[in-house]
């Protein structure tokens, strides 16, 4: 089952009409069941390792220590910590961040209005080869959290490539190229989603995460931060679904994409306080940001963009 219109780009009654056929249609008005984990998806809990004596400081005795016993200096010191050079804040760039959703063909039954939100394949290439071409790097979440939180640098000429919603065609199509090209790129996943047809099913998520791509929460079913008005809303789109990835996949997923870009300080402020530490919104959203790591500006990469403007998109232009 799948809507040709995106989401995103229609009025929010009939999203949500299309949210509710979705759910629906996935169980009757129940809660999607995730695909059970098994025990072996959930990380060992990490175990204290006790010290060993060797690692008790000896205290002083009475005996003089031999010559013989005292270690020669230049390997007993430890290596000095390199101090890791921080960019601060003042001198800190902009790091473009393209947001894909659908990538294939265009079809017939697409609108003008839908196509700005599929990406043709030769595009995606088109644009991979230009970034490749030129020298660019692509980053993950936790790159460009580091970069605007501690200044911690980034390789020269960082992108960060994004994928919402949870599609397939990222799988069949987006990730074979970026493979070609030699980028990674950040799935921000949307749960509900997961094994119906033309999604992602969690096999994928997991195969995409052994692969070296990042994966991260894009909530349970695409509803607007801005709607939630009971603490089950808020544990069902942006609790929950965290808690499913990480035992998907035994590690953090602490970087949330807010749908549809659109976000408020009170979401922002939940989010931290529910231990994430960014979000990602999208630029045409202007609310002031009160948290800016909660605000972190993505723009959607529009197939009608020329080179120029595509230019202008990585460099935070118009
Ligand atoms: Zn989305």
């Amino acid at each position: 089952m799948r809507t040709t219109t995106p989401c995103w780009q229609v009025p929010r009654g009939l999203c949500l009409l299309t949210l509710a056929l979705l759910v629906a249609l996935g169980g009757c008005g129940q809660r999607a069941t995730p695909t059970p984990l098994s025990p072996a998806a959930v990380p060992p809990t990490a175990t204290a390792v006790p010290l060993s004596p060797a690692a008790v400081p000896p205290t002083a005795t009475a005996v003089p220590p031999t010559p013989a016993a005292v270690p020669p200096t230049a390997t007993a010191v430890p290596p000095t910590a390199t101090p890791v050079p921080t960019i601060p804040a003042a001198a800190r760039g902009y790091v473009p961040i393209l947001c894909y959703h659908q990538v294939r063909e265009w079809t017939a039954d697409d609108s003008e209005e839908d196509r700005a939100y599929i990406m043709p394949p030769a595009i995606l290439a088109a644009q991979l080869a230009y970034l490749q071409r030129e020298g660019y790097h692509s980053v993950r979440a936790a790159q460009v959290h580091a970069y605007y939180a501690f200044g911690q640098p980034l390789p020269p000429k960082p992108v960060m490539l994004s994928f919402d919603d949870s599609d397939g065609t990222q799988y069949t199509v987006a990730r074979p190229l970026l493979h070609d090209y030699g980028f990674s790129a950040t799935f921000f996943i949307m749960t509900v989603v997961l094994g119906k047809a033309g999604y992602l099913s969690a096999a994928q998520v997991q195969g995409l995460d052994r692969e070296g791509f990042d994966i991260q929460p894009h909530t349970w079913d695409h509803h607007m931060v801005t709607q939630y008005q009971t603490e089950h809303d808020w544990v069902q789109q942006i609790v929950e679904p965290r808690q499913y990835l990480e035992r998907l996949l035994g590690h953090p997923t602490p970087f949330f994409a807010y749908p549809y870009g659109v976000y408020d300080a009170a979401a922002a402020q939940r989010l931290h306080f529910s231990s994430y530490l960014a979000a990602f919104r999208l630029r045409e959203d202007l609310d002031p940001a009160t948290e800016p790591l909660f605000a972190i500006e993505r723009r959607i990469a529009n197939p009608y963009w020329t080179h120029d403007q595509f230019l202008a998109a990585l460099q935070g232009g118009p």
